[in-house]
């Protein structure tokens, strides 16, 4: 089961091209001024089966979509059941990318398992003293967008060139 609080159908600002974005619910992080508190009581959102909800998601995507971002709260906190979403979203669409968001760093969660399912990783608490608009994929300077494929090539945080 998966506990989430929405979905958004068409997002251009939680990574590149036009996505389907799903937030979690739940976030033990606390990052000060933090942008989603909503999302952060553990006892919110609904729960779903895995496959229910990547039917959700599949039947969201356009011939537009680039892929699907999960974003929360904090989806780390469900990562062993994302794998199993994401593995059924990607048998039946392998050319979707997925971006992840976590208040984690990337150094604290490469060794789980759904980095080898996720092409980017947008990492690290959001820091209101260091808050950033110069880039809309991510709310503070600390935070990095990183390509996971290098990142995992070269055993460290790659940032994606975009
Ligand atoms: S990771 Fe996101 S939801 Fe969690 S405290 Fe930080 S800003 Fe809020």
């Amino acid at each position: 089961m998966i506990r989430f609080a929405d979905i958004i159908d068409e997002s251009v600002v939680d990574g590149l091209g036009i996505r389907v974005v799903l937030f979690l619910q739940g976030c033990l992080n606390n990052c000060e001024g933090c942008h989603n508190p909503d999302l952060k009581p553990l006892e919110g959102g609904q729960d779903i089966k895995e496959t229910e909800l990547a039917d959700i998601l599949l039947d969201r995507i356009t011939p537009l979509h680039r892929g699907i971002t999960l974003s929360g709260g904090e989806p780390m906190l469900q990562a062993d059941n994302l794998v199993k979403l994401i593995s059924i979203v990607k048998s039946a669409r392998p050319d979707l990318d997925f971006w992840l968001y976590t208040g984690k760093l990337y150094e604290e969660v490469a060794g789980h398992p759904i980095l080898s399912l996720v092409d980017v990783v947008v990492d690290g608490p959001f820091i209101r003293s260091q808050r950033d608009s110069s880039c809309v994929f991510y709310g503070s300077a600390n935070q990095r967008v990183l390509d996971v494929r290098e990142s995992r090539k070269l055993g460290k945080a790659v940032e994606l060139k975009f």
